[in-house]
């Protein structure tokens, strides 16, 4: 596998979202935070590390008090589903 999920938009240095597969086991691991300090997490292997992506972009999308992190994620979750419905579509 190449890459879980794209790197999220990070207008915060410091903040935001990291997936990484380690070295020769290829184990997924991530971390996220949250500018707001409400998501603050991190997970280990594949099924933890996806659910830590969607989660955090639900938090930033639906949870997050601040509104500029929240019109970018609506933004990027615009985007994503714009390119996935043109891939069924084909
Ligand atoms: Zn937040």
């Amino acid at each position: 596998m190449n890459g879980i999920g794209p790197t999220i938009g990070n207008p915060h240095p410091g903040y935001g979202l990291r997936v990484r597969k380690d070295g020769n086991r290829g184990l997924a691991v991530a971390d996220a935070d949250c500018p707001c300090g409400r998501f603050s997490k991190a997970a280990q292997g594949d099924v933890e590390v996806e659910s830590l992506v969607i989660g955090y972009g639900r938090h930033r999308r639906d949870e997050c008090p601040i509104p500029a992190i929240r019109a970018a994620a609506a933004r990027q979750y615009a985007a994503l589903q714009q390119s996935l419905n043109k891939r069924r579509r084909k």
